[in-house]
């Protein structure tokens, strides 16, 4: 049994522990999410997903409890895998856990949200339905891309850590969420 902890302070969760359990399913392994409020949420957690929303609330949000410093903290320690999305690539590129840099609200006002197809290389090259709101941009190329938007580089994987500028969690394609638990079962 596999515990994928949800960070539940902001943005777009029930999407991704959707696509979580769907993801579960579909590689016939057992999860359990858990919801991370607090600190201790975090505890023994074997991956983690950092959904899109407003990163900036999700740090004001956070204060309280230091849900978030916990995380960082675990993902150091513990090389946890990660799926960052939008708002969560944001977070993981501002805490340096990622060491490609990122802009906030880089498409501009009147392509706040569009979709677009994409290609992805995370399990042989293919297309993806890629989802962008209010995205962010990466600025410095990665030494690990994985996922493109014509030449722009919109998903990095740096160690276990994958970062995404769009929204694979409103989608109903799941091969972003089964990356991540087969890494978990990779590495164990
Ligand atoms: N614009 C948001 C931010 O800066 C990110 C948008 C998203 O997560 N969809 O935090």
């Amino acid at each position: 049994m596999l515990t994928v902890g949800v960070a539940m302070l902001q943005g777009a969760r029930h999407e991704h522990m959707h696509s979580i359990l769907k993801a579960a399913e579909n590689i016939g392994t057992d999860i359990e999410i858990r919801e991370l409020r607090k600190a201790s949420d975090v505890e023994g957690v074997d991956a983690i997903i950092l959904p899109g929303g407003e990163s900036t609330a999700m740090k004001i949000a956070s204060r309280s409890e230091n849900l978030y410093s916990k995380i960082w903290e675990t993902i150091k320690v513990n090389g946890t895998p990660v799926l960052g999305t939008c708002a969560g690539a944001i977070l993981l590129s501002q805490q340096g856990l990622i060491e490609t840099s990122i802009e906030r609200n880089a498409f501009g006002r009147q392509k706040e949200s569009f979709q677009a197809e994409i290609k992805i290389e995370i399990d042989g090259e293919s297309n993806f339905p890629g989802v962008f709101i209010r995205a962010p941009r990466f600025l410095q190329g990665s030494n690990h891309p994985v996922a493109w938007l014509d030449e722009e580089v919109v998903g990095v994987l740096e160690g276990n850590i994958m970062a995404l500028t769009f929204h694979p969690e409103l989608t109903e394609d799941y091969r972003f969420h089964i990356w991540l638990l087969s890494r978990v079962k990779q590495l164990n």
